[in-house]
């Protein structure tokens, strides 16, 4: 329509205050954040369970429940109406499915958290990787009614929890969930218990890594406040948000160079490229140079904005929005990373990851998932089976790798990506998840 839009934000490069980041981070004494991923069985209850922690938390006010339990009564399925407060969109609301990683924060007194959202459908998983890439630990949900354990076993349960300890999750609070439906059954939570737990230590995980939570998200006993039903007085654990501020997050990078995954893009009052995302590894403040990859473009930082308010600094594990200057939009997108120029992540198109086997693994054809983003690439080499928990080499060159298997592989990539050691990566080859693990 004829008017100009501003597209480079080129006024005076903004001046630098040179605060020493971490011992500003030391001073302030900031509260522990920590962010978990929500996996389990398609309709295990994830949604009802984080709707309820956030009501009896207070984040989200009984009239908002009502407001939705109308809309979801209007539509005939009235249970849903705690689920649908994570679910944001009538679009969504209206298939009943949670559809992408709803980031939902709150804050106890100890520690501020981070909700990645994983809904369980099938089609979803690339979500749920883009969640346990970030996440600190797990809940597993289990759905404890008759029959219900057994085939979610079979489903969703097992694959979930391959896949979040393959991406190097390492803890897990496991919450038995409609214990409400069983009379709150000791028997049915020990015999869950006891099979879950078999088969997470199998998956890898430590069992003093594992803990559960018998519980019931509709009627919101064990979560926040303590079920005074008489049935489960048999229960004197902690309940499922005394389990989460009890959970130590990974440590975080903070003396590790800047490295920070593009979450969002977006324009606002302040610069015609503002970007969100969490900062995985070291710091940045006001006024430093930053580094764009792939397309290798500089860009400064001209404001940073932490839970809605400015700020001079952020450090790895924060989620920060950063207002940058001197840049075309058109070189950032999103899963793209934001970091250090002096110390850049580089662009590869082969790498070698050593990676858990969903599926038989062989030189083949896949989808490389890396957060948000998917990359076409094959199976070039395996190198050799290693032992799961030595990490020693069993067999070199062999031609398949079973599945449950670890393997050190070479994958190349149809482009160059930004990609480095450590890096969470998962690996998929017509829909299904085939193998999972970290690049070396
Ligand atoms: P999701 O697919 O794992 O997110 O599952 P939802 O949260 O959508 O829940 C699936 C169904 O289980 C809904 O009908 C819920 O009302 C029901 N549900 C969830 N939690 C409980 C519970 O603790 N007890 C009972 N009886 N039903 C529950």
């Amino acid at each position: 329509n004829g008017v100009k839009t501003l597209k480079v934000d080129d006024t005076p490069l903004p001046k630098s205050k040179n605060l020493n980041v971490l011992q500003e981070f030391e001073k302030k004494k900031s509260k522990k954040t920590a962010s978990f991923v929500v996996v389990g069985h398609v309709d295990a209850g994830k949604s009802t369970l984080m709707g309820r922690l956030l009501l009896d938390l207070k984040v989200v006010d009984q009239r908002t429940i009502d407001k939705y339990r109308k809309e979801a009564e209007s539509l005939g399925k009235s249970s849903f109406a705690l689920a649908w407060v994570l679910d944001q969109g009538t679009e969504e609301r209206s298939r009943g499915v949670t559809i992408d990683i709803a980031t939902n924060r709150f804050e106890t007194e100890t520690t501020s958290f981070t909700i990645l959202d994983a809904p369980g459908h099938r089609d979803f998983i690339p979500n749920m990787i883009a969640g346990a890439s970030q996440a600190d630990f797990a809940i597993l949900v289990i759905d404890a009614s008759t029959g219900a354990f057994e085939s979610g076993l079979k489903g969703q349960t097992r694959e979930h929890s391959l896949l979040i300890r393959s991406m190097g999750v390492s803890r897990v609070i496991v919450a038995v969930n409609k214990l409400d439906t069983v009379r709150w059954s000791q028997e049915r939570f020990d015999e869950i218990s006891h099979q879950v737990s078999g088969f997470l230590s199998a998956t890898g995980f430590q069992t003093k890594n594992i803990s559960f939570v018998p519980l019931s998200g509709l009627h919101g006993d064990n979560i926040v406040k303590r079920s005074d039903d008489p049935a489960i007085s048999w229960y004197k654990g902690p309940t499922l948000i005394e389990e989460l501020e009890n959970s130590e997050p990974m440590a975080r990078a903070l003396h590790k160079p800047l490295r920070m995954t593009v979450s969002e893009v977006y324009k606002t009052a302040l610069s015609p490229l503002t970007i969100s995302g969490r900062v995985d590894a070291g710091s940045l403040q006001n006024g430093d140079a930053l580094l764009v990859q792939p397309s290798g473009e500089k860009a400064y930082v001209k404001a940073l904005e932490l839970d809605m308010e400015p700020v001079d600094w952020a450090v790895a594990g924060q989620n920060v929005v950063i207002h940058l200057s001197n840049i075309d939009p058109i070189h950032v997108r999103v899963g793209d990373i934001i970091c250090d120029p002096n110390n850049p992540v580089s662009c590869i198109d082969t790498f070698t990851m050593k990676a858990l086997a969903f599926d038989i693994l062989m030189p083949m054809q896949v989808d490389v998932h890396r957060g948000r983003l998917h990359t076409g690439g094959q199976i070039q080499e395996i190198t050799a089976i290693l032992n799961k928990t030595t990490g020693a080499v069993i067999k070199k060159k062999p031609k398949i790798v079973k599945p449950a298997n670890v393997a050190r592989i070479v994958v190349k990539m149809a482009s160059k990506v930004p990609l480095e050691p450590g890096q969470r990566v998962v690996l998929r080859s017509s829909g299904e998840t085939v193998a999972a693990g970290l690049l070396e």
